[in-house]
């Protein structure tokens, strides 16, 4: 039963008697009106001070937001940093895998990779859905799915999730960079049943902080406590947090850009499938379209040529010749679909 599981079960065993750095705010909590406990510059200044390392600000708000107990949410700086954390809590250098399943993300690999630890392969099936029973049967301490997926823009059902979550024993990651584009809902609703599910939502792509490195893990009291130890004290900086807490309290204005950026991704898909050059589009859940082209490499050039860069995707799987394009501003957009039509 997933329900038996316990990350204590798979944690690296180093891991287990970690104790970790403690800040001046850690060991004085409460308001006091001079601060001379941790060398910084007193010069009152935006930046001045470190950044709360226990996150409690943001991770009430976030908690609002999300319907979620805040001791189940932890800030990382960027979701490429929960993906390095998650991979050292449990996956021991050069004994243990995780498990990816193409075409996907490229971060899982390269961290894999950077911690030593390997990666099996799990392609997705040709309907763009997980191999249950594939990944079910090989050993790995994590499983990475990415939903909607990157490049290919599809979800992943929550009934698959569960029927691969149900019962590892190790930690099932769900990727949501993209779910705020999405019809979907987010896997945040499972977490009641599967106790190793971990969430990564990030704030750099529907959010608009890219530049910024903000993202989101989301899992069991049990886990997030883990890596809350793991975690460099002050990861989330302070203009994230300002920047974060601002967008959180304008929602609306959010998903105004939200709604912009998912009819143009309509409008867009249309406007390239009329074109001769384009065979499909694929249809897409996230800020993205999946382009099949006639001649994938020419039409990449055709478009540098005006300025206008995409990404060349045609050698993952299912994605022969094929271009993935992010949905840009309305005129952006425009001037994409006026260069492209002029490719013969
Ligand atoms: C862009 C992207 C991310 C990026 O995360 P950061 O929060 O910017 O580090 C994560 N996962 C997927 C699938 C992405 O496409």
């Amino acid at each position: 039963m997933s329900d038996s599981f316990s990350i204590a079960q798979i944690i690296q065993p180093h891991l287990k008697e970690l104790v970790p750095y403690s800040s001046a705010r850690d060991e004085f909590q409460g308001e006091a009106s001079i601060y001379l406990d941790a060398n910084e510059n007193p010069f009152q200044d935006k930046y001045n001070r470190y950044p709360d390392s226990d996150q409690h600000q943001l991770r009430a708000a976030a908690s609002s937001w999300l319907n979620i107990s805040p001791d189940q949410l932890l800030f990382v700086n960027g979701s490429d940093e929960g993906i390095d954390l998650l991979i050292r809590a449990v996956a021991r250098p050069s004994l243990d895998s995780i498990a990816i399943t193409p075409p996907t993300y490229g971060m899982y690999r390269v961290s894999a990779a950077i911690n030593n630890v390997s990666v099996i392969e799990v392609p997705l099936l040709e309907d763009f859905s997980p191999n249950v029973p594939g990944l079910r049967s090989v050993s790995s301490k994590i499983i990475f799915l990415c939903s909607p997926n990157n490049p290919l823009g599809s979800l992943v059902s929550k009934e698959k999730i569960v029927k691969i979550g149900k019962e590892y024993p190790g930690l099932l990651v769900v990727d949501e960079a993209y779910i705020d584009f999405s019809d979907g809902d987010s896997s945040i609703t499972l977490l009641n049943e599967l106790s190793n599910l971990v969430i990564l939502r990030t704030f750099s792509k529907a959010w608009g902080l890219a530049g910024l490195r903000a993202g989101l893990l989301v899992a069991s009291k049990e886990i997030i406590s883990v890596l809350r130890k793991m975690k460099p004290p002050y990861n989330f900086n302070r203009a994230a947090e300002i920047a974060v807490l601002d967008k959180l309290r304008e929602l609306p204005e959010v998903h105004r850009q939200i709604i912009l950026i998912r009819s143009e991704r309509t409008r867009l898909q249309k406007a390239l499938e009329a074109l001769a050059s384009v065979k499909s589009v694929f249809p897409s859940e996230a800020n993205f379209l999946l382009v099949s082209c006639s001649n994938s490499k020419g039409i990449y050039s055709w478009l540098l040529e005006a300025g206008i860069v995409v990404r060349q995707r045609a050698r993952m799987l299912y994605c022969d010749n094929c271009l993935r394009v992010t949905v840009g501003t309305p005129n952006e957009n425009n001037q994409l679909i006026e260069r492209w039509s002029k490719f013969v």
